[in-house]
């Protein structure tokens, strides 16, 4: 079978061919992401697999892929809000994700960033190497995480993941999420929104971007949360209303930010720019000493790039052979 791979990155290559070798299937493995003027290139192959945060282009995207063939296009991610799944399903393109590759990957980088946070370390940062201020000022002492509230909004694998590191570091663990699970229930309680903005000293998101979620955290919102809140945003940007974020943060109304995503994230995350794509936001954030921004890259563990290539392949087998994963978006 031949397959092409989309939006591929040099860190690929060795699990890629790791995988032609075991399977004895061969892969294209292209850097350009899969859109409208990209497409094209798909055709000659059996599968699609592809990597990116951006839209895959319009519905003749998904018109041309299935008068080339193909049935489906594998998804390197977890997150499939780039897909047109309407366009998909009208051209019988089955979508496939890698759900889970490793939620604790993306778990891990959102305590990491908290952690970093809670103990102000760029607070003293910044005294000491703009004032060389390297004094025990009463202002930036810390609490431990056992004596916090961390609370998870969107409680699925990552927020799962999230949720027992919390806990077994000591926390109080709440949790909002509109389908209750109760393998969870060892971890968190489950209680509401307002409950969870209001009473947690960390708040990590980890739901998809719905419509239902689209900017979830707003000016409302962040006036609900304590002033010595932190905010932690390890799914999605357009869950957050970045103007706002940064007004609360000018403000005072909450005490600082992990930002693994930004709404606008998508023409600069990911690759080299010039200085003046650099959009303002980004800058505005990325100099206030309680802000830590990183370039979407939460996932990025040696485990779940073996993952994400080795789980998108072998479903890109099993569809084009007329099988079925439980990796289907439906
Ligand atoms: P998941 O599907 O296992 O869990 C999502 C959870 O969100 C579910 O339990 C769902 O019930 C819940 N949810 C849905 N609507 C909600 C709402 N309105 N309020 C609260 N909860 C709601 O997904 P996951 O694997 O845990 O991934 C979560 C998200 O993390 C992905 O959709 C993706 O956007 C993001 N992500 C980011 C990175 C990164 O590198 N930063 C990597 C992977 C995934």
């Amino acid at each position: 079978m031949k397959i092409i791979m989309y939006g591929t990155k040099p860190i690929e290559k060795s699990y890629v061919e790791a995988w032609e070798k075991k399977t004895d299937n061969t892969v294209k493995m292209v850097a350009d992401l899969l859109n409208d003027d990209t497409v094209d290139m798909a055709q000659g192959f059996d599968g699609v697999v592809t990597q990116q945060t951006q839209s895959l282009g319009s519905s003749d995207v998904y018109k041309k892929l299935a008068s080339f063939g193909i049935k489906q296009i594998g998804l390197r991610t977890a997150g499939y809000d780039m897909v047109n799944l309407d366009a998909a399903n009208a051209n019988g393109i089955t979508i496939t994700r890698v759900s889970i590759y490793s939620p604790r990957a993306i778990a891990e980088m959102g305590v990491t960033q908290a952690m970093y946070l809670n103990r102000k370390i760029g607070l003293f940062n910044q005294r000491m190497t703009d004032d060389h201020d390297f004094s025990w000022a009463p202002d930036l002492v810390s609490n431990e995480i056992f004596n916090l509230t961390v609370g998870i909004i969107g409680l699925g694998h990552i927020g799962g993941a999230t949720a027992q590191i919390y806990k077994a570091l000591g926390a109080k663990v709440i949790a909002y999420d509109p389908f209750y699970d109760p393998e969870q229930e060892a971890f968190v309680d489950y209680t509401d929104l307002d409950t969870v903005l209001r009473e947690s000293d960390i708040i990590t998101l980890h739901t998809p971007l719905f419509p239902s979620t689209k900017n979830i955290i707003n000016a409302d919102s962040l006036k609900k949360m304590k002033k010595t809140a932190y905010l932690i945003n390890m799914a999605r940007g357009g869950l957050v209303d970045t103007q706002a974020l940064i007004k609360a943060l000018q403000d005072g109304e909450i005490a600082g930010a992990g930002l693994d995503t930004l709404a606008d994230e998508t023409t600069y995350f990911g690759k080299k720019v010039s200085a003046g794509q650099v959009p303002e936001d980004y800058k505005t954030l990325a100099a206030m000493p309680n802000v830590v921004v990183t370039p979407h890259v939460a996932f990025f563990t040696k485990t779940s790039v073996r993952n994400m290539v080795e789980i998108a392949l072998n479903d890109t087998v099993t569809i084009v052979n007329g099988g079925k994963t439980r990796n289907a978006v439906r």
